[in-house]
């Protein structure tokens, strides 16, 4: 009979209704204060674009105090992502940063809690999927490798949440500083058994994704560069960057920093995995700890 809905026509047309509807895709940022990360998500996502006559927030002296979202539609080959961004205190002001992860911590777990009590009550197969997908750590360029609290810091995050661990205003620093901190940080990981997040070997056989992975994970930690004004590059094209003395940044240009391989990598080439890896490792590890009651 035309128009008689079956059950076997059912996933289908959630998958269908899915794809219509979009992807959730949920990005946090953290680290010490002033690193710009607020910067940072702002140049990729938020696009609010500032200049010398409109001096921007970050230009005057804002803090960050709390974990703030923010929301943000976006079209990837006409489907929907609707994205969430959570900014949050950065830490290093404080007297005593002996705690200065609880805050991260309990929104990534809240948000568990959240989708565990919708699992539990709610006969849906689509559930609104708020949890975190991805944590960017944010690394000062100082040259002397992680301080002992990124190193606890990641270490306390590394079982809840994929971090991403990325060298900030790496502007600061010349191209081999930054390839030999890229190594000595990632040295550093290794030995304090951080779990960091793992690009996937690829599957297919498409070497273009392969290429593309490969490329991806030669660029961690990426180096970073945020900016929220246009400025002109010397062809006279405006560009997205940072002015010195001694000539310019464009942050979308792949020689000066890895600001587009990571913004591509979170919301096109890695956006299934981290939402896989969110859902089958780490909201997994968090059943178990409320299962044995040590979560909350
Ligand atoms: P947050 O505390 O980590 O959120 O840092 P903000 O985004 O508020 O930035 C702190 C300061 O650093 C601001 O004055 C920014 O203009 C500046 N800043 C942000 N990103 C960069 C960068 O990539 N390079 C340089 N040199 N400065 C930056
Ligand atoms: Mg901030």
């Amino acid at each position: 009979l035309d128009g008689y809905v079956g059950f076997a026509n059912l996933p289908n047309q959630v998958y269908r209704k899915a794809v219509k509807k979009g992807f959730e895709f949920t990005l946090m940022v953290a680290g010490e204060s002033g690193l710009g990360k607020s910067t940072l998500i702002n140049s990729m996502f938020l696009t609010d674009i500032y200049s010398v006559e409109h001096p921007g927030p970050s230009a005057r002296i804002k803090k960050t105090v709390n974990v703030d979202t923010n929301n943000v539609l976006l079209q990837e080959n006409g489907v929907n992502l609707s994205l969430t961004i959570v900014d949050t205190p950065g830490f290093g002001d404080a007297v005593d940063n002996s705690d200065c992860w609880d805050p991260v911590i309990q929104y990534v777990e809240s948000q568990y809690e959240n989708f565990l009590d919708a699992e539990t009550r709610v006969n849906r197969i689509v559930l609104p999927d708020t949890r975190v997908h991805a944590c960017v750590y944010f690394i000062a360029p100082s040259g002397h490798g992680l301080k002992p609290l990124d190193v606890e810091f990641m270490q306390r995050l590394h079982d809840k949440v994929n971090i991403i661990p990325v060298i900030a205003k790496s502007d600061t620093m010349t191209p081999e500083e930054v390839a030999r901190f890229k190594k000595q940080i990632l040295n550093q990981i290794v030995q304090s058994r951080i779990k960091i997040y793992e690009f996937p070997e690829s599957e297919t056989d498409e070497d273009n994704e392969k290429h593309e992975n490969r490329k991806m994970k030669d660029r961690v930690p990426f180096a970073i560069v945020g900016s929220n004004t246009i400025i002109e590059n010397g062809d006279g094209k405006k560009v997205r960057g940072r002015k010195y003395p001694w000539g310019i940044v464009d942050i979308e240009n792949l020689d000066q920093c890895d600001f587009i391989p990571l913004r591509n990598m979170l919301i096109r080439t890695n956006l299934q995995d981290l939402k896989q890896v969110t859902n089958d490792v780490h909201y997994e590890n968090y059943r178990c700890r409320k299962l044995a009651g040590v979560a909350g």
